[in-house]
């Protein structure tokens, strides 16, 4: 349980992180809350010859609540997350980071290092996918913005390119009369979702439904946008017959991975029934508001 021997360096702004990164190259990793990427280098299942620690870049930690958005330093822990006080609508980003394996763990580490690890089991992919989060990037070329949706590329991999430091991710100020929620079957000795399921739903006046994201984690090789339930609850009333049609194409064209965990069809069961509970808990918090 010991890493195999590597380099420590710690940057003090996004600039120097970025051009240690250019200077150490493919062998160097960014070093956030550590909650991954050491375990898997005391596996020597990570080997990287330096790491780049940004743990204490000043900015990166935070949330900023600005005119049509919040944008959340990459650093923020997420116990940070879970204690914050979010604009109606955004309440799955609480909910995800309360649910996060254990205190220890929610204070160490970070949205961030989550997005970037891309473990297809994490939690906020789903919230992160369902609120529509913008990550912006900062790399030698300067600053890019890649939204969720192109963000997990395949298991462990995203659109994250060499040198690029993920440094907030920016989610949009839902509607009036908007609600979100998570929820996920967790595995028990760990915490990560065997199926989570975030849901974001907008009502007008009359309770039609106006707008809908659906963020599934833990089913796919890659957590994914279940437009498909989305297509079906844009523009209805949302009953729970409708909710329940919706929710049985929870899955559509994705394939259900089997592992030690769940099998492909109980996993594909219990994500209609969470993008269901996740859709009405959503849909309850938007009514819940004046019209
Ligand atoms: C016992 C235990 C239980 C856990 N249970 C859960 C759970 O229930 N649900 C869940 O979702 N997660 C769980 N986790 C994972 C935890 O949430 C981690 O904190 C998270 O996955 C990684 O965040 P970090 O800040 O620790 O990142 P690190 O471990 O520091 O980094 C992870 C990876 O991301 C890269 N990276 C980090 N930050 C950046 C950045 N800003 N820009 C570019 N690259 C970056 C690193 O190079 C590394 O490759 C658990 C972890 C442990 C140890």
């Amino acid at each position: 349980m010991i890493p195999a021997a590597f380099a420590y360096h710690r940057a003090s702004s996004v600039d120097e992180a970025v051009r240690l990164l250019q200077e150490l190259g493919d062998d160097a990793r960014v070093l956030a809350g550590g909650h991954s990427l050491l375990p898997a280098m005391k596996l020597r299942l990570a080997r990287p010859g330096a790491v780049v620690d940004i743990g204490r870049i000043e900015g990166l930690r935070g949330i900023r609540r600005q005119v049509d958005h919040v944008e959340v330093g990459a650093l923020t822990r997420h116990a940070d997350l879970a204690a914050a006080r979010l604009p109606a609508g955004l309440e799955a980003l609480a909910e995800c980071a309360d649910r996060i394996a254990d205190p220890q763990v929610r204070r160490r580490g970070t949205i961030g290092g989550s997005l970037c690890h891309a473990d297809p089991s994490a939690d906020w992919p789903a919230a992160v996918l369902a609120l529509e989060g913008q990550l912006v990037l900062v790399g030698p070329g300067g600053e890019r913005v890649v939204p969720a949706a192109e963000w997990f590329v395949a298991p462990f991999m995203t659109a994250l390119q060499p040198g690029e430091i993920l440094t907030a991710i920016r989610f949009p100020v839902p509607q009036a009369r908007s609600g979100s929620a998570y929820l996920k079957l967790a595995r028990k000795a760990s915490d990560f979702a065997i199926v989570g399921a975030a849901a974001r739903v907008t009502v007008d006046g009359s309770g039609r439904c106006t707008g809908a994201a659906v963020g599934v984690t833990g089913v796919g090789d890659v957590p994914y946008r279940a437009t498909a339930v989305e297509d079906l609850l844009v523009g209805r009333v949302l009953d729970d017959q409708v909710i329940a049609e919706a929710a049985a194409r929870a899955v559509e064209g994705v394939d259900p991975v089997s592992d030690v965990h769940a099998g492909a069809e109980y996993r594909a069961q219990v994500a209609q029934v969470y993008v269901r509970r996740a859709v009405q808990e959503a849909l309850g918090r938007a009514l819940s508001q004046p019209a």
